[in-house]
């Protein structure tokens, strides 16, 4: 019971073990696997992030290059250049207020002509303004110079770009160029006469006309103090990337210099990596790609990010692209992994039961082996008890009659003589009457002792029935046979008496004959044996007598008469 509780428990471990290294193996396995599947997957999409932003940065440059062209050509336009010059002169007064300033300029015919050529070169070239600024700082044309919200009379002094423009360098920008108005990208090219600076032509394109950059999912860009202009998102608008100058934005108005509106404190979007978060869930992630994952608020996946900075007007543009097959391969590594498992499990129970079969085939086998080896001692067993008689040792009758026929052939065969004698123990029921059973078995084994002392190793002794023997004596000459019967018969009656009663007489009768020099036969050796044993019986015990091949008696001796 307590050993059964043993092997059951040990067999219980051993399948749980077998189990769990399954398991584990699987997970490699599927870990490997999956691994690949991200491998591939983070390099196409890689490869589409990067193609995306290139085309943004590429549409930004294209964009802005046309908007440069813009006020760089109308600055050499002579319509701009007269106008300039001609308000070349024109400086703020503390005595007039913007509109009194606009009527005024308004007035100035060469203005008012400048101010429906740039009204018409605003529309034909998709501008938000275009208008100029003369060397005071003050905004003496513009397209929008009939509007009630006009530039005209503006004092732009102090604004960054149009410092630089009126110290003869092209600018350009993006902020706001009026509190509260759109933001936008702003040019400004300085327009020379005869020679000399007499102010800029600045030229300004709004953000709402430039969406197109951000067309594809996931983009944004940024301005020079990192904060989003625009986004596909547009609640992501207004932030500012994490580490930023644009956070907190107390740099952003010394470098745009425009406007208040980018002068707010930005709060950062919360675009940081996600490799923590991807190790947790998936665990079997090379940290290499794990560091390339970033995360975005709102967004389910970690999402691959990449970026092009430094394009014209301090913008840079961005992507943050979710990682389409993420959900799938976390999915494939989990289905996988239990394919996996089931697989192997089922080739190491499938293994197991091929083993256990065969241990038991060799159980089986060695079972049925031990059982033959059984079957062929206890056969040679029978046979040797066959061979013998059980009581005395000696050849049993039937070995004994076998013997004896392959002797006759041995001995024709080879040309020898042989002796056969029969030996009956006389009065030998007085024994077991006067002594008992036992007494009579013990003589007759004590019988079988003496002849095989007194006979040679080649000599048999067989148990013909009750108390009577056979003895081959095979190479022997019937005289020799006699003598040797004779001495065995006085070993008989006066020898070592072993264990029997001292006062019990044991003599021996034996009748012997000899092989007839041909075609003699077991039943006719035996049949003379028999009777010159009879003779022995006759002439009163404890004898030997001879009967020779022809059958004839020898004479008697007179003692032997009586
Ligand atoms: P005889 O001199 O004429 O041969 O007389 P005998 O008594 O020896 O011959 P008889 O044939 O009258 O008796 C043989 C006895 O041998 C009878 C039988 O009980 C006994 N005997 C036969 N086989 C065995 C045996 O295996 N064990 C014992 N103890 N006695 C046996
Ligand atoms: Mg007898
Ligand atoms: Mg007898």
């Amino acid at each position: 019971m307590n050993r059964r509780f043993l092997r059951q428990t040990a067999i219980a471990v051993g399948v749980v073990a077998v189990a769990l290294g399954c398991w584990l193996a699987a997970g490699l396995l599927a870990d490997r696997i999956v691994r690949r599947e991200l491998d591939t997957a983070m390099h196409v999409q890689r490869q589409m992030t990067r193609s995306v932003v290139d085309n943004m940065a590429e549409v930004i440059a294209s964009d802005l290059a046309m908007l440069r062209a813009i006020p760089a050509t109308m600055a050499e336009t002579g319509i701009a250049q007269r106008a300039l010059s001609d308000a070349e002169k024109y400086a703020v007064t503390p005595q007039l207020t913007q509109p009194e300033r606009r009527n005024e300029l308004l007035r100035t015919p060469a203005l008012l002509t400048a101010d429906r050529f740039l009204h018409d070169a605003q529309g034909f070239s998709g501008l938000d303004a275009i208008w100029l600024v003369n060397d005071n700082g003050v905004c003496v044309a513009s397209s929008n110079a009939s509007d009630k919200a006009t530039y005209v009379g503006t004092n732009m002094r102090g604004r960054t770009y149009l410092n630089n423009t009126l110290l003869g360098a092209f600018s350009e920008t993006y902020g706001e160029d009026v509190p509260g108005g759109e933001p936008g990208i702003v040019v400004a090219a300085p327009a020379y006469n005869d020679g000399l600076l007499v102010g800029a032509v600045v030229a300004k394109v709004g953000i709402a006309r430039l969406r197109h950059w951000v067309t594809h999912p996931g983009t944004f860009v940024t301005d020079g103090n990192g904060v989003i202009i625009m986004a596909h998102d547009s609640a992501l608008e207004g932030h500012a990337m994490p580490g930023s100058p644009g956070s907190p934005v107390a740099h952003a108005n010394a470098s745009t210099g425009i406007g208040t509106a980018v002068n707010k404190r930005r709060s950062e979007i919360g675009l940081r990596s996600a490799a923590q978060r991807a190790l947790a869930s998936a665990p079997w992630m090379p940290p290499k790609d794990a560091a390339q994952m970033i995360e975005l608020p709102g967004l389910h996946v970690p999402a691959l990010y990449e970026t092009r900075g430094g394009l014209n007007s301090g913008l840079s543009a961005h992507l943050v692209d979710p990682l389409q097959a993420w959900p799938e391969l976390l999915a494939n590594q989990r289905r996988d992994r239990l394919l996996i498992f089931l697989m192997l499990a089922g080739s190491a129970a499938l293994a197991a039961v091929i083993s256990v079969s065969w241990v038991r085939e060799r159980r089986l086998h060695r079972a049925s082996r031990d059982l033959a080896e059984q079957l062929q001692s206890a056969n040679a067993q029978l046979a040797a008890e066959a061979r013998h008689d059980a009581l005395t040792g000696a050849l049993s009758r039937r070995y004994f009659l076998d013997l004896l026929r392959r002797e006759i052939d041995r001995a024709y065969a080879s040309g020898t003589t042989l002796c056969m004698a029969i030996a009956d123990l006389d009065y030998f029921k007085q024994i077991n009457d006067r002594f008992g059973h036992a007494a009579g078995d013990h003589a007759l084994r004590h019988f079988v002792e003496t002849c095989r002392s007194g006979l040679r190793a080649e000599d048999e002794v067989g148990r013909l029935g009750g108390e009577e023997f056979g003895i081959l004596l095979p190479a022997t000459s019937l005289s020799t046979g006699r003598e040797v019967v004779e001495r065995l018969r006085q070993k008989v009656k006066s020898g070592a008496r072993g264990e029997l009663p001292p006062d019990a007489n044991l003599s021996v009768s034996i009748g012997i004959t000899e092989l007839a020099a041909s075609q003699d036969l077991p039943e006719r050796l035996l049949s003379r044996a028999d009777l010159a044993l009879y003779v022995a019986k006759a002439a009163g015990r404890d004898r030997c007598e001879v009967m020779p091949a022809d059958g004839a008696l020898p004479p008697r001796t007179e003692t032997e008469a009586l």
